[in-house]
């Protein structure tokens, strides 16, 4: 490896249909002319402007939302699924725009942006199809004296605060429950990437979820949002996704009013390739681990711990796959990795990577910022990183593939469960009974088991310790939304 500090590679340019197409559809989508800026993180070039919304704005969403919601409550739940079923049609056809407008704003590449559109909209068909199947059910009393009648119904309103990365599926994956169990929203999404969320609401509406359900919120003061929203008492549910540091802050918030509390927070995700794994799935597990969304994923593998046995050969095999990596604007033909989301994660990238090598890692690839006014960081690897080392104790939120070495199944789990984090772990093994017992010891709310992309909408997604609370998807996801009730109901 060179010591340049800027890779020379030639960043894969957008092509310019499909920037007339993404730019089409901001337009269509109705924004203001003035406000908070959105930026394209590939260029830096300014695409549109999303409204300023101050507290008295918010609270007067919250009046609309409490409004609509009490009608939507007493919907039944074969209106709710047929709303919903309509919506996931809409999103499903109107795939194209929406993949368009998630890698123009976030940056992601649009193979994957149109991966995301398909993993997104599919919580609305689980939850349309959820929504028949509210739960509840028939109880005796040990003493034979009482039937005890379990009701589930809707929380309440809902504010639904989601972060910048997967600008579409971490929206869906709250709106459709909600809806489902029978609640209005407010959603507030990140100012980074607000378009998706303006446009699939708007979808919503078309598809005839009714007026006042859905009430999207922009604003350059989060902290006054969440503030006054959540103290408002017609509000009764909060569900957040982003950092553990905004989490503990809105959880405090909460507790004011007893808020239903939903809490999506990070991780540092440890992949654990034993010796027995078969190369090729772990190379092909870890790289879609680490690379996926840039590396800009709350699941993405964070600390990769290679058994002595394989490790020089994973690690080449890695290395190589990370060096072929075409790295440009999602728009453009063959881009693998798009740009960090802004200046301040490539320069992260570049002082994680600083780190380590000073505390002894040693660079096989990447490591280097491109010359671009986009965010650009080169896909990177680094072996035999220290533990103490930034990269291996922080979530690192990039393209960099950190990678330890472990000799025994007990020392590696004790490495990997050490860290307040627990969202995501993942084991690559031949042996199926090994693959089980380390799976579950780990210290996380899900685990990959020789893949790296483990959420759908059948499962139920969420972190254990400070990773967070609640889960999002499946049955359970449903269940975040909904009171637990019961009639006591006297016999003779
Ligand atoms: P962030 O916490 O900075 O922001 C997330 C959202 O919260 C944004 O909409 C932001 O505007 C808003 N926000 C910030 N401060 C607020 C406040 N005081 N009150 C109300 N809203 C506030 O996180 P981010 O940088 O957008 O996202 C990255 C983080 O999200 C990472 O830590 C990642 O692990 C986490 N994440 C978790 C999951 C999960 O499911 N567990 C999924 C994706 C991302």
């Amino acid at each position: 490896m060179t010591s340049a500090t800027v890779d020379t590679r030639t960043l894969v340019s957008a092509r310019a249909d499909r920037m007339n197409y993404a730019n089409d559809v901001i337009n269509s989508i109705g924004l203001p002319t003035s406000g908070t800026s959105v930026n394209d993180p590939a260029t830096g070039e300014h695409i549109g402007y999303i409204p300023d919304v101050d507290v008295a704005g918010a609270l007067e969403a919250v009046g609309v939302a409490d409004n609509a919601g009490r009608a939507w409550a007493r919907t039944t739940p074969r209106e709710r699924a047929n709303v919903l079923h309509a919506w996931y049609d809409t999103l499903v056809a109107h795939t194209e725009e929406i993949a368009h407008l998630i890698t123009r704003e976030m940056g992601k590449p649009l193979a994957e942006a149109r991966g995301e559109v398909k993993y997104g909209s599919d919580f609305v068909r689980w939850y349309a199809e959820e929504a028949v199947r509210p739960g509840g059910d028939f109880r005796e009393a040990p003493d034979g004296g009482a039937n005890i009648v379990v009701r589930r119904g809707p929380v309440g309103l809902a504010v639904l605060i989601t972060p910048w990365n997967f600008p579409l599926a971490m929206a869906t994956r709250k709106i459709a429950p909600a809806l489902a169990a029978g609640c209005a929203v407010v959603i507030k999404p990140a100012n980074l990437t607000p378009f998706t969320t303006f446009y699939v609401v708007e979808l919503a509406r078309q598809a005839g979820v009714p007026e006042g359900l859905i009430n999207v919120i922009t604003t350059e003061k989060p902290a006054d949002f969440s503030n006054a929203v959540l103290r408002d008492e017609r509000v009764r549910k909060v569900s957040f996704t982003g950092s553990t540091g905004v989490g503990r802050q809105l959880m405090a918030i909460a507790s004011g009013g007893v808020l239903r509390s939903s809490m999506e927070l990070g991780g540092n995700a440890p992949a654990l390739v034993f010796d027995d794994a078969d190369l090729e799935r772990a190379v092909d597990g870890v790289f879609a681990a680490k690379l996926r969304n840039g590396g800009q994923s709350c699941i993405a593998a964070n600390r990769i711990y290679v058994q002595s046995g394989i490790a020089d050969d994973f690690v080449d095999a890695l290395t190589d796959r990370l060096a072929a990596v075409d790295v440009g604007h999602g728009l453009g033909d063959g881009t693998a990795l798009g740009p960090m989301i802004d200046r301040r994660a490539a320069t992260k990238m570049a002082e994680l990577t600083r780190d380590a090598i000073r505390r002894g890692a040693q660079l096989r690839t990447g490591g280097v910022e491109f010359d671009s006014p986009g965010n650009f960081f080169a896909p990177t690897l680094l072996d035999h990183v220290p533990a103490s080392a930034d990269v291996a104790v922080s979530e690192i939120f990039g393209p960099i593939a950190a990678v330890q070495r472990f000799d025994t199944e007990d020392e590696v789990i004790a490495r990997a469960n050490d860290t307040e984090f627990g969202l995501a772990g993942y084991v690559f093994t031949e042996n199926l009974d090994r693959a089980l017992n380390v799976a579950d010891r780990l210290e996380t709310g899900l685990v990959g088991i020789n893949q790296g992309v483990p959420s759908n909408a059948a499962a139920p997604f969420g972190g254990l310790k400070q990773s967070g609370l609640g889960r999002e998807g499946s049955a359970e996801g449903l269940e975040e939304y909904q009171n637990v009730r019961f009639y006591n109901i006297a016999r003779r």
